[in-house]
């Protein structure tokens, strides 16, 4: 535990964009909801990343911002579908006991009812933001885990940035018509697409990593495993793109009468010691 919360003291990295807006906030008189806001921010960035130090997951970083943080892990499609959905929400799990701390605050002269339904409603704000299905926030990272569940990992990645742009676009049409929180909005709006085009233009980089992650492990028996069929010419670079998050594969690789299956670190090894990425796969036979 200890050792747990040193390790986390030193990731942590707060965004020069939160002390602006922690500064602006102090001096504007509104010491409490930005102490409010960076508190729950802070507990909730802080569950993700114990569930993720429990699991002996690598944690990069962990950056603040002022409406919510980012805990970035180096584990990429090699973990449990279990941990990941774990990990994920263990975030927004922090906002139901939050209201609990100011309830009893309130037994202090230093907390009063305003102070405490202004807590109830950025904690409920928060914790609505990052449900947005919407990569990166936690809601856009459900919907891939979701979707890694039933597509291939390349598939799903590119289905669930489509969906973050789609739900992201909707969300702005309907802000524009109901002329609500405008200008709060679209400055969150604008830094969730600088994200998600970001990370559509990464996508190649990310799933080589994916690729590669997978090689370099020792095992992945751990996963569960699924037989990919693919025929005697298809690249190896597509055979590849058949791979699941978190399973580990037999390849069956067809010809004309006969069935070979062989291992994916034979396929892996072949892909990255060999340079077989343009050949076919029958090659490897
Ligand atoms: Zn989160």
């Amino acid at each position: 535990m200890i050792k747990e919360i040193r390790t986390l003291r030193k990731k942590v990295h707060i965004h020069p964009v939160f002390w602006i807006v922690f500064g602006t906030g102090i001096l504007t008189g509104h010491f409490w909801d930005v102490t409010a806001t960076f508190f729950i921010v802070m507990m909730h960035e802080l569950g993700h990343a114990y569930a993720a130090l429990f699991f002996g997951w690598r944690l990069t970083s962990m950056e603040l911002l002022p409406f919510g943080g980012v805990a970035k892990v180096d584990e990429s499609g090699t973990r449990p579908f279990q941990e990941e959905l774990i990990v994920t929400l263990s975030g927004p799990m922090q906002h139901f006991w939050l209201p609990f701390v100011s309830s009893a605050l309130l037994l202090t002269p230093y907390w009063n009812m305003t102070n405490h339904e202004m807590f109830l409603e950025k904690n409920w704000m928060i914790l609505l933001f990052n449900m947005f299905p919407v990569w990166p926030l936690d809601g856009g990272k459900l919907l891939l885990i979701v979707l890694s569940r039933y597509f291939p990992y390349r598939r799903a990645y590119r289905l669930a940035l489509l969906f973050s742009f789609l739900f992201l676009t909707l969300l702005t049409i309907w802000v524009v018509f109901h002329r609500t929180i405008l200008l709060n909005y679209f400055v969150i709006a604008l830094f969730l697409l600088a994200m998600l085009i970001k990370e559509w233009r990464q996508q190649r980089y990310v799933f080589m990593r994916f690729l590669l992650d997978r090689w370099q492990k020792a095992t992945l028996d751990h996963l569960e495993g699924v037989t990919v069929c693919v025929p005697k010419d298809m690249m190896l670079m597509h055979v590849v793109e058949k791979f699941y998050k978190d399973r580990h594969h037999r390849i069956m690789i067809q010809g004309k009468k006969e069935q070979h299956i062989i291992t994916e670190k034979h396929v892996l090894n072949a892909f990255f010691n060999e340079n077989y990425y343009d050949q076919a796969i029958g090659k490897l036979l």
